[in-house]
């Protein structure tokens, strides 16, 4: 494996050896339905699918953890010319809530709402323009999960999903939208089944970037071979499968954004999660691929704080 030679990388790197230790499959009770997962907030995709997806992220304690620091390249696969597409405003929210609490924020339409450990938003806050995706993805797609997004970001997706297709990929939607009651009950479950590892497992309801409508975590059909389990959907060696080294080297051009790179755990308070995108919009999501930061760095560095930080 490649050594991280800065230490922001020496620091995600022992946080996903933690995640590695402690997640994977070390629990006695771990069972594919109880599965494990280091995807902060993925776990909500539990309650609201019609069978409940295995989730696990974590690595077998024998297995060395992924090569993170370097990901694979999709040099072998196929390239897509980019495509003329909606392009998001990157004007910020003109009138930040700086006298609120940030669980108690409800941000406007933009695309570019701060959502971190620390920066949540309100129970009452619903995106407008939420769209069913099994009206615009066929089934092997969206698996027949009930999945919405807001409607600026599907017809993107539908493009990017189709060319996906035409390189030979098959892409799967495994998530969107989540509202706050959603996430509010799969933390409930792991807050039960696991409260010592809870904070890993999922995050607290209001600190999830899938509140805000703009957000899908894809699948892989090589996932379960690569891991060595059947009916596995997220994992972290995600970014070894086709779709996954597809997305990394052209998400950017069709407005989606990796929110949770390997090597920004300090940043963003997540763990790696390589199959979580979030559409920012051509011009914002080529800017983050340029510059090689998150997200949550830019706005961090680049807005004021729109909100009074909730205690950890
Ligand atoms: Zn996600």
């Amino acid at each position: 494996m490649t050594i991280p030679a800065h230490p922001r990388r020496w620091f995600g790197l022992f946080c996903l050896l933690v995640v590695a230790f402690s997640v994977g499959g070390c629990s006695p009770t771990a069972t594919p339905s109880t599965a494990i997962v280091t995807d902060a907030d993925e776990s909500a995709t539990i309650t609201p699918h019609p069978r409940p997806p295995v989730v696990a992220t974590g690595l077998p304690p024998t297995t060395p953890p992924p090569e993170a620091t370097a990901p694979p390249t999709a040099t072998d696969l196929p390239t897509i010319a980019p495509s003329p597409l909606p392009t998001a405003s990157l004007t910020p929210s003109p009138t930040p809530d700086r006298n609120i609490p940030c669980s108690s924020r409800i941000p406007d339409n933009g695309l570019l709402t701060v959502v971190t450990l620390t920066y949540g938003l309100s129970r009452d806050y619903e995106p407008a323009g939420l769209v069913g995706l099994s009206g615009y993805l066929p089934n092997d797609v969206t698996l027949g999960y009930p999945t919405e997004l807001r409607r600026a970001a599907v017809t993107p997706l539908v493009k990017m999903i189709t060319d996906m297709q035409a390189a030979g990929l098959q892409p799967r939607v495994l998530s969107g939208y989540r509202s706050f009651s959603a996430q509010a009950i799969a933390r409930q479950k792991w807050l039960e089944k696991e409260p010592d590892r809870a904070n890993i497992l999922s995050a607290p309801p209001g600190f999830s970037e899938h509140q805000l409508g703009t957000v899908i975590d894809f699948g892989s059909p090589e996932l379960a071979e690569i891991v060595g389990q059947e009916d596995i959907e997220f994992h972290t060696w995600f970014y070894k499968t086709s779709e996954g080294r597809w997305l990394l080297d052209n998400a950017h051009k069709y407005g989606f954004t990796l929110s949770y790179p390997f090597e920004a755990f300090e940043i963003t308070g997540f763990f790696y999660e390589p199959w979580h995108y979030r559409y920012v919009g051509v011009e914002m999501a080529t800017q983050l691929h340029e510059e090689g930061i998150s997200l949550t760095e830019h706005q961090l560095a680049t807005e004021p704080p729109p909100c009074i930080p909730d205690s950890p």
